[in-house]
């Protein structure tokens, strides 16, 4: 993004900055410090595609930043912001992401520089297939060492095209099916991988506002029920993010920014409404009654009066030129790098707390691992243990009737009886590692008076584990 110019650092040297911050605070070798920020290896692609009896070339990466544990597991975005520092940038998040919630991956990242929506879902397939082919054949792509998911611009629709053309490319290999993650469920696909990064999101705030010293640094009380929350991005993450976070835990949306400007209303915005709209109408503009206020220039509303600032969109969209004039008491970092490092400074000055992307939209490759694991399986979790929990549930009931002499309240009972379906595990195992991960950097943060913010702790702990995995590998 531009933006990252303002403050003289490019994305890639911004989470370097970052992570230097955090390597300040621990005793480690040079060499290894180094490379453990190094990008490994970048792939870059040209390949030509047909599009209405024109031949056109498109331009692709596929960057990966570590191979301590494989495979090396990131998305893929289609978008014209995608550069190989966008790339590379974004798969060393990945690495540290995947320290932070213990999923044992490298972090790699791919993109794509193309508009989506400039071609049919025709077009969109056959350069999604070659794509594939381009990656796959060069090793950037396979269920043992490079698994791609969705990001900006991709969904499930994609990830089943990679999956189907891999396929053809390596029918014998076994776990074929392994090679992709976010797939549809008839495809291979894990149940709640569509809504994870949100839900994540979800969890995270909820471990926040369970520990009131926590909220008292960001100058707030209570929990979330009530707490007023501007969002940016009404995306695969920005939409489950806000839908839960309103729907289900109370928080106020009180304005949504998308591409086309912001719409504001201090009453509280429905975020299933707005999303309908969106994709109905392509935008936010002319959504609402009178009491919905429409602004064009949509970043101006990151800098509205309010609790929670979700940024769910693009990375640098918080930077230099405006992080003197954002209010909220606390930002989650759904999006990729929304804030620029420059920026970061300023907001820890002013005492705004900020949970860090590198935990915060985790929830994505937490569910992608399981979906990975569930692949290598061959089998959806809770086939075999469901109704052994139900028989289970059915014999405490029983006992409980029989010992006491009394009849069970009927919803205890369904309770009880209910054995664990998929989406069920997926969702406890997302938000034990949620919480996990939290908590550990809260402790972190708690017992070393040189980390005071939430970012270092989270890098501080990513590359204490990676460094511990070069160490136990003999590298060092
Ligand atoms: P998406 O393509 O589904 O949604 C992005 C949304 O942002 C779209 O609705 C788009 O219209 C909107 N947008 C684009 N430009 C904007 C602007 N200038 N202002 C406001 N809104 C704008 O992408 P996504 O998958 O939701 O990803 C969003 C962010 O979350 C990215 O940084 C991505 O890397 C990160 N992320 C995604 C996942 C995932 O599972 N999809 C996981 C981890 C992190």
């Amino acid at each position: 993004m531009a933006d990252f110019v303002t403050s003289g650092l490019n994305f890639r040297q911004s989470v370097d900055c970052m992570v230097d911050r955090a390597l300040a605070l621990i005793d480690l070798q040079e060499g290894v410090a180094n490379q453990i920020k190094s990008c490994n290896a970048v792939l870059e692609v040209r390949f030509p595609v047909e599009i209405k009896g024109k031949l056109e070339v498109f331009t692709g990466w596929r960057a990966v930043h570590s191979t301590h544990r494989l495979p090396s597991k990131g998305g893929i975005r289609f978008s014209l912001n995608v550069n190989q520092d966008e790339v590379e940038a974004l798969a060393a998040l990945m690495t540290y992401k995947c320290a932070i919630v213990d999923v044992p991956f490298g972090g790699s990242k791919g993109g794509l520089y193309i508009d989506p929506n400039k071609y049919s879902r025709d077009e969109l397939q056959m350069i999604t297939r070659r794509f594939t082919r381009e990656l796959a054949t060069r090793g950037f792509l396979s269920p043992s060492t490079n698994v791609p998911a969705p990001d900006m611009g991709t969904g499930q629709r994609e990830m089943s095209w990679i999956l189907d053309t891999y396929k053809q490319l390596f029918p014998n290999d076994i776990n074929y099916i392994a090679c992709v993650t976010g797939k549809p469920v008839q495809q291979g696909g894990v149940r709640g991988r569509v809504e994870a990064t949100g839900r994540g999101i979800q969890y995270t705030i909820r471990e926040f506002f369970r520990h009131p010293d926590d909220v008292k640094s960001a100058n707030m009380t209570g929990g979330i029920e009530g707490k007023t929350v501007v969002l940016q991005g009404l995306g695969n993450v920005g939409y489950h993010a806000g839908k839960f976070v309103s729907e289900e835990d109370g928080g106020k949306i009180i304005a949504i920014i998308e591409r086309d400007g912001a719409i504001i209303d201090s009453s509280g915005l429905n975020v299933e409404e707005v999303k309908s709209y969106v994709t109905e109408n392509g935008g936010v503009k002319g959504y609402g009654n009178g009491d919905v206020k429409y602004i064009e220039d949509g970043a101006k509303a990151l800098e509205l009066e309010c609790d929670i600032l979700i940024p769910a969109a693009l990375e640098g969209v918080i930077n230099s030129d405006n992080a003197l004039n954002i209010k909220a008491k606390l930002i989650v970092e759904a999006a990729n790098g929304p804030t620029t490092f420059d920026a970061d400074r300023v907001l820890s000055d002013k005492g705004i707390v900020i949970l860090p992307d590198a935990l915060v939209n985790a929830g994505g490759v937490v569910v992608s691992y399981f979906e990975w694991v569930r692949n290598l399986s061959h089998m959806r979790f809770g086939r075999m243990e469901r109704r052994l929990e139900e028989d289970r549930g059915n014999h405490i009931i029983h006992a409980l009737k029989e010992v006491t002499g009394k009849e069970i309240p009927k919803w205890i009972e369904d309770e009880l009886t209910r054995g664990s379906d998929e989406l069920d595990l997926v969702r406890s195992g997302l938000d034990d590692s949620m919480r996990t991960a939290y908590q550990q950097i809260r402790e972190t943060k708690l017992t070393n008076d040189r980390v005071h913010d939430f970012r270092t702790a989270a890098y501080v702990i990513a590359v204490q584990k990676i460094a511990r995995a070069y160490m136990d590998l003999g590298i060092y």
